[in-house]
């Protein structure tokens, strides 16, 4: 259910609304959304009903409408029928601009990292990514440099600039992750890990939740629901590849998902056309679609040498071909209407 402010109410209205709320013991959260203040309710749907007209009837309230999704926080209406802009330090997701956050799939040394962040900047990407715990399949594979790869990342950003985002899997990594990093990632084997969701919402640091590789839409809203219900509205949701019957690709980006979240909610919507082809020559022309499509950005992986890459190297753009990438985005972002 969320609470309606009208367009002329008062700080004190606002105040009692949120004390009849809470004093029904549900859960009152503001948003403030471009033309409207809403107040999100959350807790026992038989509570809520029964509070609904007293609240209806209180001054400054304009209406009170009830949410059918299981997801709230996270649903349009929630936000007064806008998008929401998260802002990463300086850099603003879901602003209008296509945002790309782009580096290597993991930091693998210093150098390495460094040629990395000078290339995407000079090409024009606004964030840094790089893994410093890395999810891998084979408990053999390289597994990342963690903290020494956090110090190294800070780096980076003093060099660059660049914001840095950053995987985490567990509390502890999280708890370091948020102490080095301007933005936590939930990767795709953790979007239905309930209790990181919920530190990652605790920590309030902004949140990249990538989607899970089965997960529908739903599931994925519901993830992300669990990281606000906490009281931190800064999530950006990533699609990154879904696992379907076919096999050419490594995942199938469902370019579906873009529009279908534009419907739906007004967190910012990344989409990362590395993992979601395995394929570095799919890159682009996916990159472009997303675009096309109406994502607020993308996730790229880039690598200096990617055929020498400890991890993911077939789907990692060299820094040249992501300087491509970029001009061809800008006329993509031209024809619908964006600023790259
Ligand atoms: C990554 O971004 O490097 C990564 C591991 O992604 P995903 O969680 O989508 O597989
Ligand atoms: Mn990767």
């Amino acid at each position: 259910m969320i609470v309606v402010m009208g367009p002329g109410h008062t700080r004190p209205q606002l105040d009692a609304v949120i004390a009849k709320i809470e004093e029904a013991g549900l859960r009152g959260q503001i948003s403030e959304g471009v033309e409207r203040i809403v107040v999100g309710v959350v807790g026992d749907s038989h509570t809520k009903e029964l509070l609904r007209e007293r609240i209806e009837a209180m001054p400054g309230v304009e209406n009170v409408v009830r949410i059918l999704q299981p997801y709230k926080l996270v649903s349009r209406e929630f936000h007064g029928g806008g998008d929401s802009t998260v802002w990463v330090r300086d850099v603003a997701i879901g602003g209008g601009r296509v945002v790309v956050i782009a580096g290597p799939c993991s930091v693998e040394s210093r150098e390495q990292a460094l040629q990395t962040a000078h290339a995407v900047k000079a090409a024009g990407a606004q964030l840094l990514r790089g893994g410093a715990f890395k999810p891998r399949t084979s408990p053999y594979s390289f597994q990342g440099l963690e903290e020494e790869a956090l110090r190294i990342l800070v780096e980076a950003r003093e060099a660059t600039g660049l914001p840095i985002v950053t995987e985490a899997m567990d509390a502890r990594q999280l708890e370091m992750v948020v102490k080095y990093a301007d933005m936590v990632q939930i990767g795709a084997r953790n979007m239905q890990n309930y209790t990181l969701l919920r530190d990652a919402g605790r920590a309030g640091h902004p949140v990249m939740l990538k989607r899970g590789p089965s997960a529908t839409i739903e599931e994925w809203l519901l993830a992300a629901e669990y990281i606000m219900a906490e009281g931190n509205p800064n999530v950006v949701l990533c699609e990154r590849g879904i696992r379907t019957f076919e096999n050419y690709t490594r995942f199938t980006l469902d370019l579906n998902a873009v529009p279908v979240l534009k419907r739906l909610t007004h967190l910012p919507v990344l989409v990362d056309p590395c993992h979601g082809t395995g394929k570095w020559e799919l890159v682009t022309p996916m990159a472009r679609a997303s675009v096309a499509a109406g994502a607020d950005g993308l996730l790229v992986e880039v690598h200096p040498e990617p055929d020498r890459a400890l991890s993911d190297g077939p789907q990692q753009l060299t820094p040249e071909n992501f300087a491509v990438m970029m001009q061809e985005l800008d006329a993509v972002a031209l024809a619908v209407g964006r600023r790259a």
